[in-house]
């Protein structure tokens, strides 16, 4: 394998750096940064991605267990959040070196179990308040139980208290991310000062630094999509230079005579004679089948060459005919953010879902 497979996923590690800067420049310089990097690093490499940022970040957060392990595995020693265990991982996370995120009750005395049974002591966790997305976290309410568990014991320690925002990027919900920021901080005033060890706070990601820094930033930020070259809105996006570039080139180049048909299901008719090219990405890479039928193009030679009739599963046909290029040309299926968001926008999702739908057959190179 290894170059045989000529669609790569290009990382630009210059990019994540300045991409980082852009962040840090918005917060005090006292506050740290935690480098989201779940998902492959939101499709990119998470190992790539840790390994370049490990001196840059204090903390790395991942959504589930094998993908802290992968990350210990290729020897990142920063701290690593995980931020969706279930009980059955966390004996498993204790022995990885892994810091869970305890989000119930159940999960609290399962951590506490987890630490008792493998005869470890002030274990760091991290205890989740859901303050308005009803998604993960405990409430207001289980402080007085977090707190008899927590106190009278050796195990675990709190190392931080946080929370989640649900409409970061929004401001029209700006009241209601005031309201969340205020419950965090109600919380963490009255649980901080009665555990025995103080703990960072952290709500903000990376929308929230953009709009929320100075009500919420706290001790730390979980700084995700930034990092990656995406922020809310073109302005600030325009600030971060671009990290993913996915790239392919043309396999064959076809000649469509009126009347013909291209790809699967006939669904493409040639209205007069076109030119296309195939290029081998499909729908098993991760470019979804809404992209077909005119919806995603990609550039080759910077011009725009729409897909042409239904994406199959290992490949593509574009329209080639005012493009002036032959077989083994660059194509460009992510050119840059703007590409990316524009694609998004017409399959009527976002960036996010773009990036982590890229599969791992992909080969992933760093520049
Ligand atoms: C994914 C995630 C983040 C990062 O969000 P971005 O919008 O990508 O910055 C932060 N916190 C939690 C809890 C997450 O799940």
């Amino acid at each position: 394998m290894g170059n045989s497979h000529v669609t790569v996923l290009e990382i630009n590690l210059n990019a994540i750096e300045h991409n980082l800067n852009v962040f840090k420049s918005r917060l005090l310089p006292e506050t740290k940064v935690l480098a989201v990097v779940k998902a492959f690093g939101y499709g990119s490499s998470s190992v790539e991605i840790a390994k370049f940022l490990e001196s840059k970040v204090a903390y790395f957060a991942v959504a589930y267990l094998d993908e802290g392990v992968a990350l210990r595995e290729a020897g990142i020693k920063t701290p690593i959040l995980v931020l969706h265990p279930q009980k059955i991982n966390l004996e498993e996370i204790i022995k990885s070196c892994l810091e869970p995120n305890i989000y119930s009750v159940t999960l609290l005395k399962a951590v506490i179990e987890a630490a008792k049974n493998l005869k470890v002591q002030n274990y760091p966790i991290h205890i989740k308040f859901n303050t308005g997305l009803n998604r993960l976290g405990f409430t207001k309410k289980d402080i007085p139980e977090i707190l008899s568990l927590v106190k009278n014991q050796q195990e675990i320690r709190v190392a931080s208290v946080f929370s989640h925002i649900a409409a970061s990027e929004d401001l029209n919900e700006k009241e209601f991310t005031l309201q969340q920021i205020n419950t965090f901080k109600e919380i963490s005033t009255q649980l901080i000062p009665q555990l025995p060890t103080k703990p960072f706070r952290h709500m903000l990601n990376t929308s929230g630094i953009i709009n929320y820094a100075e009500e919420a930033q706290f001790e730390l930020v979980r700084l995700g999509i930034g990092l990656y070259g995406f922020a809310n809105d073109e302005a600030e996006t325009a600030k971060l230079q671009n990290v993913i570039t996915l790239k392919s080139v043309i396999s064959q180049i076809q000649t469509v005579e009126k009347g013909e048909t291209v790809g699967y299901n006939r669904a493409f008719k040639a209205a007069e004679t076109v030119k296309t090219a195939t290029i081998p990405i499909g729908h098993a890479d991760g470019i979804s089948r809404q992209f077909g039928n005119g919806v995603g193009y990609v550039y080759i030679n910077n011009k725009q060459a729409p897909i042409v009739g239904n994406v199959c599963m290992d490949m593509i046909m574009v329209n080639v005919t005012d493009i002036n290029c032959q077989e083994g040309d660059e194509v460009l299926i992510f050119k840059d953010q703007m590409h990316i968001e524009d694609l998004a926008k017409r399959t009527n999702t976002i960036p996010y879902e773009l990036l982590t739908a890229i599969s791992q057959r992909v080969k992933r190179t760093v520049k």
